[in-house]
């Protein structure tokens, strides 16, 4: 009977449905994230414990489980959240990753960072540990090169890919890059891409500071 009831909560279902489709596995990852561009609320909360609930049931059915959990904190700042204090301050530093914008309390190492720990301490009180990833980390030390360099090298089947979906108004004109650049310079993503040269290597113009940087498609060619 208490069998029973537990197989109806909808996280045991859903389980059972990755375990069903996904095959038996050495260990299942369930992932969640967001971008910490302003306070963590409630409704992201939802998203967190509901894949912990999932983790949860996963490991009652004996497996193993990842939880991850991803900040985004190389995202661009797109807008100042009205309920931040030091609203000039943190208007200079819109179009910037936003692990690059300062702290308002300066309590913490970033903006971005602020709003982790926010969340990272509470979370435990509620005993919910995720494994967390901090993707501004990653992008910078070249985690994801190799991905990024074959999303350039099948651009054009990306491209064709996002326009089989878009209707004749919004097909993509002109160029289009599977990759946005923070200016060398001035750290904002105000750039164009001028060239890939098939290798480790954009060159973009800056459109905020007038920054140049790479040689170009041509120069680079092998
Ligand atoms: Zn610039």
């Amino acid at each position: 009977m208490d069998k029973q009831r537990e197989a109806s909560h909808w996280a045991d279902e859903t389980a059972a449905k990755i375990i069903r489709e996904k095959g038996e596995k050495e260990q299942y990852t369930c992932a969640s994230g967001i971008t910490p561009s302003g306070t963590v609320h409630i409704g992201n909360f939802r998203e967190i414990i509901s894949v912990d609930l999932v983790a949860r049931a996963l490991r009652d059915m004996g497996k193993k489980v990842r939880f991850i959990y991803s900040w985004d904190d190389y995202d661009v700042f797109r807008k100042v959240p009205k309920n931040m204090p030091k609203q000039d301050e943190l208007q200079s530093y819109l179009r910037f990753p936003i692990t690059m914008a300062p702290d308002p309390w300066d309590r913490d190492a970033s903006y971005a960072r602020h709003h982790e720990v926010d969340v990272e301490t509470m979370l435990p009180f509620v005993g919910i540990q995720p494994e967390y990833l901090y993707q501004a980390e990653r992008y910078r030390s070249s985690r994801y090169a190799g991905g990024i360099r074959k999303a350039l090298e099948h651009r054009d089947t990306l491209k064709s890919i996002l326009d089989k979906f878009r209707d004749e108004d919004h097909k993509i004109q002109g160029e289009w890059w599977p990759v946005s650049i923070f200016c060398d310079t001035c750290n904002r993503d105000d750039t164009d891409i001028d060239g890939w040269d098939g290798d480790w290597g954009l060159s973009y113009h800056c459109n905020a500071c007038g920054h140049k940087e790479g040689g170009g498609r041509k120069e680079h060619m092998k």
